[in-house]
This record gives structure tokens, sequence and C-alpha cells, in this order.
């Protein structure tokens, strides 16, 4: 069962340009940021009550989110979605025909289990479950 919007991921070209906007204009405090090798991104969380802003900077060539950018241009990258059982949220959507990117949790920013859903299944938007504790 889905609990709330967890975070919306943002790419951007440039955590250390974009964070102007997030933190002065907006007044958002940074709680953490992170390097995720496996996924080949740098991360940047701001609070804003329950949810969070996750702003996705490319660290190689070679990264998803550098052919986003390359694509798409800088915006919105992905909604994630907390769930209270990410295991049985994965089979449920693939059971109602949705095509998943992972098939199996990996740990993703925040140490929290993170899988993500094919944006051909939901309507051209990059989905996220999330599930775990936050350290
Ligand atoms: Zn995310």
């Amino acid at each position: 069962m889905l609990k709330k919007i967890d975070h919306l991921g943002i790419a951007v070209h440039s955590i250390a340009e974009a964070r102007h906007f997030y933190e002065t204009v907006l007044g958002l405090t940074c709680e953490r940021e992170e390097e995720i090798a496996s996924q080949k991104v740098r991360t940047a969380f701001f609070v804003l009550g329950e949810t969070h802003i996750e702003l996705l900077e490319p660290t190689s060539k070679g990264s998803p989110i550098a052919k986003f950018l390359a694509t798409r241009g800088e915006g919105l990258h992905h909604v994630a979605y907390e769930s209270t059982d990410i295991v049985e949220q994965l089979k449920q959507a693939q059971e109602q025909g949705c095509k998943l990117i992972h098939e199996e949790p990996f740990t993703g920013a925040g140490n929290k289990q993170v899988a993500f859903l094919h944006p051909k299944s939901s309507h051209g938007l990059l989905t996220e479950f999330c599930s775990g504790e936050q350290k």
C-alpha cells in the first residue's frame, strides 16, 4: 500500500548551481548529499514537510541522468511513492501488466529499498517505489 509521496526527483546539470534556487529562493534546507555509484548519480535532498525534493546530477556521461538531460533537459525526472511493502507493491504492479525496470528492489539514496516502474507503463512519468528506514 502506498503511504505518501516520498520525494520528487528533479534532474539538473549541476547541484552546485541549482541549490541556490532551492535554498535561497524557496528557502528549503539541504538535509544531505550523497553519491549513488551504482546509478552514476549525485543526489541532494531538500526537506519540505514530510516530503523531499531530490536533485539528481550525473557523475558520468554514461549516467541515466546524463541521457535524460540530453533528450529532455532539466526538470521533473521521477515521482517516488513510499510503500508499506515494496516487494508486494512491485508484484501487484506487474500483475496489473506494468513493465518494471527493477524486478527486485535495490539500496538507493538514504539506505532505502527502491525500484522503478518503466515510464511506458506509467504514462510518461518515471515512477519509483521506496520503503525502509532512512539513516
Ligand atoms: Zn528518487
